[in-house]
């Protein structure tokens, strides 16, 4: 019925699979039938205080039941008060501009970063370079900075100028020319591998853009809120960039996306602007999930669940060697890549036959992305899932 209804009326731009959820408890999905489901997934990564969530959804009605939208043209007390808590968690200096999607967040950073181009030197930077594998988003500017050539199709061309790829960090270097305004990379490839860039490599590469005044300008839009165990990746690698885009985790499944800088300067009115973007439905949300997540990490409860986590998912990598050839990832993104793409076509099946929600990224790797409150008995249950799907392989 559902799988009708989807097929006739949604656009198909998915390849679906067709279960009716029907509500969820943390890292447990439950579907119409009532079979439940162990959740690896969060939503790729947006579900950050779980399914269900009593806290925020009080939250939420309590702002609905008062206002739920009014528009940017009057200050916005919650959306004020997220741009603060933002500032505070990230340890930066900075101001927040609030889109919808991680998508719109990069627009905005592209935006900022063009704007700081144009206004600052004579003559007048514009270029942006990106990384090969990298995922930026799917609005058309966004597709041509993802540097991942199965995105460009020509149906959607011509596509924006300015745009360049190079297959790893070390090829920055010499790619940068008088015109390169920013270089914009994520610190772990969500959809790229899930593979994390070296600490040591990053702080060199932003020691030297610092030095040539080019902006570097970090995707958070996965890696950020807590995902890493910090609060940002760039916590993590003790950077500070330019400019920084977050989304999925913050609102716990509300639609958000934002665009943090610490030159607050380049934009003045009308320069930007969103009629959703960081309502009040939407930032107190994330307030609450902030709140949430704020404590949660400051008791250690994030650190062990990482711990955790990452001990089962050892234990799944040395348990099927001829099925894994690494292990990779960090904090609560993690991945195991599978020796080839059928294999892990008939995990992904197999796991989710036997109840329990995992990812692709790239190629080959096998994505966790789970709620960051997951219970010590949900990743027991997942795992235990898990290895019941990959032994009938
Ligand atoms: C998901 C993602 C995006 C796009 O976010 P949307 O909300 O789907 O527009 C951009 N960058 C990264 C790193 C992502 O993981």
């Amino acid at each position: 019925m559902l799988e009708q209804l989807d097929k006739d009326y949604v656009l198909n731009t998915y390849a679906r699979n067709y279960v009716n959820f029907k509500r969820g408890e943390n890292a447990t999905l439950f579907d119409d039938k009532d079979n439940n489901y162990i959740d690896f997934t969060a939503g790729i990564g947006v579900v950050s205080v779980g399914h269900g969530n009593k806290q925020v959804a009080d939250a939420i009605y309590e702002q609905v039941s008062n206002i739920t939208h009014i528009s940017n043209l009057y200050a916005i007390e919650p959306q004020a008060l997220l741009a603060q808590k933002i500032a505070q968690l990230s340890g930066y200096d900075v101001a927040t501009f609030f889109a919808n999607s991680g998508a719109e967040a990069n627009e905005g950073a592209i935006k900022i970063a063009r704007k700081y181009g144009q206004t600052k030197f004579a003559n007048k930077k514009y270029k942006v370079i990106t990384l090969e594998h990298s995922f930026h988003g799917r609005t058309i500017t966004t597709v041509r900075a993802t540097g991942q050539d199965k995105f460009h199709s020509p149906n959607f061309s011509p596509y924006p100028e300015g745009f360049s790829y190079n297959k790893q960090i070390n090829d920055i270097y010499n790619s940068i020319d008088e015109e390169t305004v920013a270089v914009m990379i994520e610190l772990v490839q969500g959809e790229g591998g899930v593979q994390p860039f070296e600490k040591e490599e990053i702080q060199k590469l932003a020691k030297f853009l610092k030095e040539k005044e080019v902006l570097f300008i970090i995707d958070e839009v996965q890696t950020g809120i807590f995902r890493s165990g910090e609060f940002l990746a760039s916590n993590l690698y003790e950077i500070e960039p330019d400019i920084i885009t977050i989304a999925k985790g913050l609102g716990g499944g509300v639609p958000i996306g934002a665009v943090l800088t610490k030159h607050k300067d380049i934009f003045s009115p009308g320069d930007h602007g969103s009629t959703f973007g960081g309502n009040y439905l939407v930032t107190r949300a994330s307030l609450e999930v902030l709140k949430i997540l704020d404590e949660y990490k400051n008791k250690g409860a994030l650190d062990e669940a990482i711990i955790y986590f990452e001990s089962k998912l050892s234990a799944l990598f040395e348990k099927y060697p001829n099925i894994f050839i690494s292990k990779v990832g960090l904090g609560l993104m993690r991945g195991l890549r599978a020796k080839d793409e059928a294999t892990l076509a008939a995990i992904i099946k197999n796991a989710f036959e036997q109840g329990v929600l995992v990812l692709k990224s790239g190629r080959n790797t096998l994505r966790f992305l789970p709620v960051l409150t997951i219970t010590k008995e949900e990743i027991d249950e997942g795992f235990k899932r898990l290895d019941d799907a990959i032994s009938k392989i």
